[in-house]
């Protein structure tokens, strides 16, 4: 498979989520990953995204989310950017259970450690944050995906 890369920017309202996870369902499907593996991406995403709507931009539909998606043979790349509110603290965000909405479970980010082979959040206050999350593919043994 070509080296692919599509980049999708999208209002901040939650029907965007469902949109992203269909993305990035038919990019695991192209790439042959597993219906589990699939799962899991559709989660990363929405999270990332769901992220940058509520937190980022406390749901103002005005603004805008943008999801990038780069992958090869090797590597899958998923970029969620907003320019919202930003992160104070990027450490304690991303601590199981934190959240700064006591309705909250504080569980994005862990999914994202979890399921992902890399994740960075980078943050500036009042500026935004951007989140890059990498997943390793294993062209020549599909079995470990
Ligand atoms: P859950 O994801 O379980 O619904 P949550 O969103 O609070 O709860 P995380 O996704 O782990 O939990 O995020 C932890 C905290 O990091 C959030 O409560 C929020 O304060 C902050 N945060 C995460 N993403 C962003 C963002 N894009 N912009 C601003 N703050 C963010
Ligand atoms: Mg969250």
């Amino acid at each position: 498979m070509k080296n692919n890369f599509l980049t999708l920017t999208f209002s901040s309202i939650a029907e965007n989520v469902s949109i992203s996870r269909m993305l990035i369902a038919s990019i695991g499907a192209q790439l042959d990953l597993s219906l589990n593996d699939i799962e899991e991406l559709k989660v990363v995403v929405s999270e990332a995204v769901s992220n940058a709507i509520i937190h980022g931009y406390q749901n103002n539909p005005e603004k805008n989310v943008t999801l990038e998606i780069e992958y090869n043979p090797e590597k899958l790349q998923i970029t969620v950017r907003d320019e919202g509110c930003g992160i104070s603290d990027v450490e304690q965000a991303m601590q199981p259970a934190y959240s700064t909405d006591p309705e909250r479970m504080g569980l994005g980010f862990v999914f994202m450690q979890s399921f992902m082979d890399e994740l960075k959040v980078d943050s500036v206050l009042d500026q935004g944050t951007t989140v890059t999350m990498v997943k390793t593919l294993h062209k020549n043994n599909p079995s470990l995906n």
